[in-house]
């Protein structure tokens, strides 16, 4: 199978690498990819959110599967340009992305569904959102209606700064609290039958102890030992079925990945949010543990091959992942700084490094390129010592003021020991 993978972050490198493992793919490429995917892909430089680039370069090389990884490719329609050229894609269609697109859409298809989520109210006025506000009170949680990689989300006990997100935002949802544990599942669907991958936990503030802005996510850990048992058939029964069938009621089939992020309250799983694509960097550490070759599942999303008989392979262990990131980051990172001990790190035994933010510098030196500049990854019998040897290779790192948080997966690898 020849395949090729859009966009050029940590995500797209544990993409590429799975495929890189998969006997079955035979040809790899990447756009734009970065440094770390170029040692295992022919990476090309073209605009991803471009239709037309994208299906000219698939159609060129022949791609057999098209791995769309950012949400803005999918939002842009590219998946729906693959399709009409017949070209296999794993993600979802324009119309199934706005699950991730607008929090309104989300809302109102899990409402319909039935789904467990949070009560929400979508504001077009200060009016409208000042009742929403006194309806469920603090924290208050403003969310824009758009698309804002993360970031277009407030929870707050201050009533003035809700409104100014409100404010700043226009249209927003306005939603009640949800008190729990989070976690992402991400589950790969061909619009009919669906199958669950591990459950992962990401770490969103930029500092230790949860404290500092949130960020893209700065760390990731599976499996979850405090997990309640049956969490994930449950998850597939209340929410993913039922959402499933009423895109599928309106008329649009979601064919890629579904990224359930759910808090676990005491009432139950309730979901925060849908995404139209991988969690980056939980998905790091979730396609470590997958031993099922990935190419021909992600076909499978485009050709309806799933069923429900579809059974994925695991690797026993644990994996961890620490985000090195630029100094500043995430307000404006510094760029540019040298790069080094890289191979001092993927030395330490059961570790590897995925690049993020990098890029050349001449032929042969690395620079800082991103805010989240390295993903360490570390995989172990246990949590405990997957988080070891992901930060022992983390400390050989070197690049001028970066930072990485020190308690990723710290709770959950003492729970487990
Ligand atoms: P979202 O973009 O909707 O995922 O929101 C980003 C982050 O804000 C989530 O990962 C949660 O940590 C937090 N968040 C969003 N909605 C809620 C909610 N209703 N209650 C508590 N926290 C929330």
């Amino acid at each position: 199978m020849k395949a090729l993978v859009l966009g050029g972050g940590g995500r797209e490198h544990a993409l590429v690498r799975a495929l890189s493992l998969d006997p079955g793919v035979t040809d790899l490429h990447c756009a734009p990819g970065n440094p770390g995917t170029s040692e295992l892909a022919e990476n090309h430089v073209i605009n991803v959110v471009d239709g037309l680039a994208v299906t000219q370069l698939a159609a060129r090389i022949g791609a057999e599967l098209v791995v769309i990884g950012p949400e803005a490719p999918l939002v842009a329609g590219v998946a729906d340009a693959l399709r009409e050229r017949g070209i296999p894609v794993f993600g979802p269609d324009k119309e199934a992305a706005r699950l991730e697109g607008s929090k309104g859409f989300a809302k109102e298809v899990m409402q319909a569904a039935g789904v467990p989520t949070a009560r929400a109210r979508l504001c077009r006025s200060p009016h409208q959102v000042a009742e929403a506000l006194e309806e469920f009170g603090p924290p208050y949680v403003v969310k824009d209606d758009g698309l804002a990689a993360g970031k277009g989300v407030v929870v707050t006990e201050d009533r003035a700064a809700a409104e100014r997100h409100a404010r700043e935002c226009g249209r927003v949802v306005v939603e009640e609290y949800l008190d729990g544990p989070e976690v992402s599942l991400f589950v790969i669907s061909d619009g009919v039958h669906a199958v669950p991958l591990l459950p992962a936990q990401d770490f969103k503030r930029a500092y230790d102890g949860d404290q500092g802005p949130n960020t893209g996510g700065m760390g990731a850990y599976t499996p979850l030992p405090w997990a309640p048992p049956g969490l994930v058939p449950e998850v597939m029964e209340t929410v993913v079925r039922p959402t499933l069938a009423e895109m599928a009621r309106r008329g649009t089939r979601y064919q890629g990945l579904l990224y359930v992020g759910l808090a676990l309250t005491a009432q139950g799983p309730r979901v925060v949010e849908f995404n139209a694509r991988f969690g980056d960097p939980e998905c790091q550490v979730v396609l470590d543990r997958l031993a099922t070759p990935i190419g021909a599942l992600l076909q499978a999303t485009d050709t309806g091959g799933l069923s429900p008989d579809t059974r994925l392979e695991w690797r026993s262990g644990a994996a961890v992942t620490v985000v090195v990131a630029a100094e500043n980051y995430p307000g404006d990172p510094a760029k540019g700084d040298l790069i080094t001990g890289l191979e001092a790190a993927a030395a330490v035994e059961g570790a590897y490094v995925l690049h993020a933010g990098t890029a050349w510098s001449g032929a042969r030196d690395l620079k800082a390129a991103g805010g989240r500049v390295l993903d360490v990854v570390g995989t172990g019998a246990t949590l405990a010592q997957a988080r070891e040897r992901a930060y022992a290779a983390a400390s050989r790192i070197e690049l001028r003021g970066s930072f990485y948080r020190r308690d990723i997966a710290e709770r959950a690898a003492a729970q487990s020991a």
